[in-house]
């Protein structure tokens, strides 16, 4: 079994209820942070996880509400570490994450320089370790299989989609793109897709082009279900609601999500947790 945590579903704007973009994916005893927005740790705090307890953090791409929370998840599982040796935490994301990584640390260079000198125990810098891909397997670790695709948010590029895979369960993290071939095959047959969303049509009617603009480069509610139609996947997960899904409308958004995709539809509020098991998925078709 996976099991998937929207940590947060919120998007650029603040909202007092939804933290920003990032779901924990918990598999084979092993805890994976996709994408770190506003709050993560305050949501990961809400289910028992810690920084600490971090096996890995995946970037999708490198928009800063995708990364708002970078820094406090680098510092906080640092300084939160009590073991003599703390492991260098994998951070696996497109071309150009080592050198986010890189500047957040520098941007947090005198509060690390000053808690190296008031702690005897903490004498280096926090541990990382970078790798930059854009496809193929990216992860394989006691039974827990992730692979990488392009995904298509340009002009932001590269972007990711992750497929994580434990014991016939899979589950696919599509970041933020438009409907495109390499992910429709990254989510062939899984058994969950995670799929972050626009509603074009309350977006499109907004006076200000700068907001109408981000039609460009997002799925709305439909494509992503079309996408896991596709696909064959066995339940859509909608995320990060642009513009934020008010109390109330949750059947609006799976109406327009059940327009083209017949299967099970999730969403909600943060901390939504979905189990996917092996098996829901269904072969896509050609
Ligand atoms: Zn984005
Ligand atoms: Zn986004």
């Amino acid at each position: 079994m996976i099991e998937v945590t929207l940590l947060g579903t919120g998007s650029p704007i603040p909202d007092p209820r939804r933290a920003g973009p990032s779901t924990l994916v918990r598999a084979g005893g092993q805890t994976f942070l996709v994408d770190c927005g506003r709050g993560v740790l305050q949501r990961a705090a809400a289910v028992g996880v810690s920084a600490n307890n971090l096996t890995a953090l995946l970037l999708t791409h490198l928009h800063s509400d995708h990364i708002t929370d970078l820094g406090d998840v680098l510092i906080t599982r640092w300084v939160g570490n009590f073991a003599p040796d703390l492991t260098p935490l994998p951070i696996i994301g497109p071309p150009g994450t080592a050198e986010v990584v890189e500047n957040t640390l520098k941007a947090l260079q005198f509060d690390i320089g000053y808690r190296i000198a008031h702690h005897a125990d903490l004498t280096t810098p926090p541990p990382v370790e970078v790798e930059e891909v854009t496809e193929g397997v990216v992860w394989g670790r006691d039974g827990v299989r992730i692979l990488v695709a392009p995904t298509d948010h340009r002009p932001v590029a590269p972007t990711i989609g992750f497929r994580v895979e434990h014991n016939g369960a899979s589950v696919v993290l599509a970041g933020d793109t438009v409907p495109c071939p390499t992910l429709d095959e990254l989510a062939a047959g899984a058994g969950a897709l995670v799929h972050t969303v626009i509603r074009k049509d309350l977006i499109d009617p907004m006076p200000m082009q700068r907001i109408r603009d981000i039609c460009d480069y997002h799925s709305s509610v439909q494509q992503a279900a079309e996408t896991a139609t596709r696909a064959g996947v066995g339940i859509l997960i909608l995320t990060h609601y642009v513009p934020a899904l008010v109390p109330g409308q949750e059947e609006d958004w799976r109406a327009l999500a059940a327009t083209a995709f017949d299967r099970q539809i999730e969403l909600g509020d943060d901390l939504h947790r979905v189990e996917v098991h092996p098996g829901v998925c269904v072969k896509p078709a050609g």
